[in-house]
């Protein structure tokens, strides 16, 4: 399988956690930058390549109308062979759509939204810096069901600033009742640069312990499994059928293709990254310069490495026979000292030429991927 990524770099306000490649307060680059999106479209050297999923991320993809996302996704689909039944995923912040606006991406092929809900609780969202309610998240799904979209993720954040179980506990029972396919339940992360990064080494955020983060993550497992959906990765879970296929084309370590600013992209064996800010990315484009900001091309037991880092992500673990046959590489007998060590740890087990992590493990993905590099 392939994919396609499309970055879409706006935001209205940045959050206090996100170091992602978004910006607020660039209005007047909008026009140019989506002027600018096409031209890189029209320029790729794939055409005519077949993808199974296009994926527009960001920032915020609703940040734009109804009617630039749809110009974007009808350039690709000529670009490119789409391929029919392919998953269509748009991201979209409940403060920032409207029904019009979801009808219109429904009828442009879009066929599944990922909402960044992160909390029901007005509190917790203003900490974040988040534009939207629980009220506004309450009515985009409802938008989003009556404009025909029948799969829809709800993203929501744990181990957020003075969050209690409780607090947890009422959001994730929140998402559920709403039903919707699929839930990404992530645990808080400090990125250096972020608002929370500084206030925390300031001593000024109050994060739940360690044991709490944990029994949030137990909680959500418990959660999710008794309403019926399947935890597929560390941080996802499905009704049976829906796992996003965009996902999991980065978690096999598979193709990518990736468009606008920052947007990375993996073909051939070599991946490189966009040039990150949106206004030099117009200026690139409009040069005729190259979009790239860095490129390396992976080969041999980095190549493993990395899929078995990404792949241990998935609860089903990864089959190191297909692994060999892929990379044509000894892999076994490579890592059987590694293996055997983070099995005694309890980290990770064995199933045939299947390993995957353990419950244990779960929570220790970044050492369990770190034994592999280093060896
Ligand atoms: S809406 Fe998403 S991408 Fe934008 S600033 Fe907030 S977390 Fe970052």
């Amino acid at each position: 399988m392939q994919g396609i990524y499309v970055h879409i770099p706006f935001c209205h306000r940045k959050c206090g956690y996100c170091d992602f490649n978004s910006y607020a307060g660039l209005d007047t680059l909008v026009e140019p930058f989506v002027d600018a999106l096409h031209r890189e479209i029209e320029q790729s050297p794939y055409a005519g390549e077949r993808f199974d999923t296009v994926f527009f991320g960001g920032g915020t993809p609703t940040y734009l109308s109804g009617e630039a996302l749809a110009s974007i996704l009808e350039h690709l689909t000529c670009r490119f062979a789409i391929a029919p039944n392919a998953e269509i995923t748009c991201e979209a912040n409940p403060g920032s759509v409207s029904l019009a606006q979801l009808r219109l991406l429904r009828q442009a092929g879009f066929n599944r939204l990922s909402f960044g809900v992160q909390s029901f609780h007005l509190d917790e969202l203003q900490r974040m810096d988040r534009i939207h309610t629980p009220a506004e998240v309450l009515q985009s799904v409802a938008w989003a069901r009556e404009a025909g979209f029948e799969n829809l993720n709800l993203d929501l954040i744990f181990a957020l600033p003075q969050q209690t179980l409780e607090r947890w506990e009422a959001s994730v029972r929140q998402a559920i009742a709403l039903q919707p396919e699929h839930l990404s339940l992530y645990a808080l992360m400090l990125e250096p640069n972020t608002r929370f990064y500084h206030l925390y080494q300031k001593g000024q955020l109050r994060l739940p312990d360690e044991e709490v983060q944990v029994a949030m993550f137990r909680l959500a497992q418990q959660l999710t499994a008794e309403a019926g959906y399947h935890q597929y990765e560390i941080s996802n879970y499905a009704k049976p059928g829906y796992e996003c296929q965009h996902n999991m084309i980065y978690w096999r370590n598979e193709p990518y293709l990736g468009f606008g600013p920052g947007a990375v992209s993996y073909m051939e064996g070599r991946r490189w990254t966009n040039i990150k800010h949106p206004r030099e990315y117009i200026r690139r484009i409009h040069a005729g310069e190259p979009l790239e900001l860095e490129w390396e091309r992976l080969t041999g037991w980095d190549s493993v490495a990395e899929t078995l880092m990404l792949g241990l992500r998935m609860v089903d673990g990864v089959d190191l026979h297909a692994l060999e046959q892929r990379f044509g590489l000894p892999v076994h007998q490579h890592y059987a000292p590694v293996i055997a060590q983070l099995i005694a740890r309890g980290w990770l087990e064995q199933h045939g030429t299947t390993i995957r992590l353990t419950q244990e493990g779960l929570l220790w993905h970044s050492e369990v991927a770190l034994a592999f590099f280093e060896k």
